[in-house]
């Protein structure tokens, strides 16, 4: 960072490793335009809802689907699109930023900036599943719950991965048992504990061993890629 003198120690806004506490982390966290975009992105899905009016017992339900999907949204793309190596189309490598992205945050797990989502994605998907809910869903009315409970789950993803990435100790087991399986995903082996916020998908999809005889990888910090 360039405001910063070479023997400047670190600070919450440019180490996670020295917060301590919840005050600190919240802080640190709504620096950053990601957790503020997906509050607009809640509230925008709020007022059209609440334009549309006739609320009904579906629309909690809805809500909880929109939660529910999150955590194997997260695991799958994490899995799958987050740890894609690069590839070569006609001779060229193709990197995407979102797995460079990924490897620098395996690079450098401390770095704030690498822990939050990039504006861009939200500018991409927000007005995408917006725009998907009011005009293409069947019913604008629960499409919107249904997002409603989607924003509230990626905030909750944002803050959490952003929590096991401080030197917070958490008193309840919910985030206790989130801390753990993310430090092994990034410090034992990174082809496990794919799941942000809910432990039990990796061990519905098989990516939650038991971490005493799950071997150690060489490649947490590259993902096995070079460069
Ligand atoms: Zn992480
Ligand atoms: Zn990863």
């Amino acid at each position: 960072m360039s405001n910063l003198t070479p023997d400047a120690s670190p600070s919450p806004e440019t180490s996670t490793r020295v917060i301590t506490d919840y005050r600190t982390a919240i802080g640190a966290l709504a620096r950053y335009p990601s957790p503020r975009l997906i509050a607009g992105f809640i509230a925008i899905a709020i007022g059209l809802r609440a334009s549309l009016g006739g609320w009904q017992t579906a629309d909690a339900l809805m809500l909880l689907l929109g939660v529910t999907v999150w955590p194997f949204l997260e695991w799958f793309l994490h899995k799958h699109l987050l740890h894609v190596k690069p590839w070569e189309i006609f001779g060229r490598r193709v990197d995407p930023d979102f797995a460079r992205r990924h490897r620098a945050h395996h690079r450098e797990p401390w770095r704030p900036e690498l822990i939050v989502l990039p504006p861009y994605v939200h500018f991409t998907f927000g007005p995408l599943l917006l725009a998907l809910g009011w005009w293409a869903a069947p019913d604008p009315a629960l499409a919107m719950s249904a997002l409603v409970g989607y924003g509230f789950a990626a905030l909750n993803y944002e803050w959490t991965h952003f929590m096991v990435h401080t030197r917070i100790q958490p008193q309840n087991r919910y985030y206790q048992g989130l801390f753990r399986a993310h430090r092994m995903h990034h410090f034992r082996n990174e082809k496990y504990w794919y799941g942000f916020t809910l432990t039990s998908v990796d061990r519905m999809l098989g990516t939650g061993p038991d971490p005493d005889v799950t071997p150690r990888s060489e490649h947490c910090r590259d993902l096995g890629v070079d460069g």
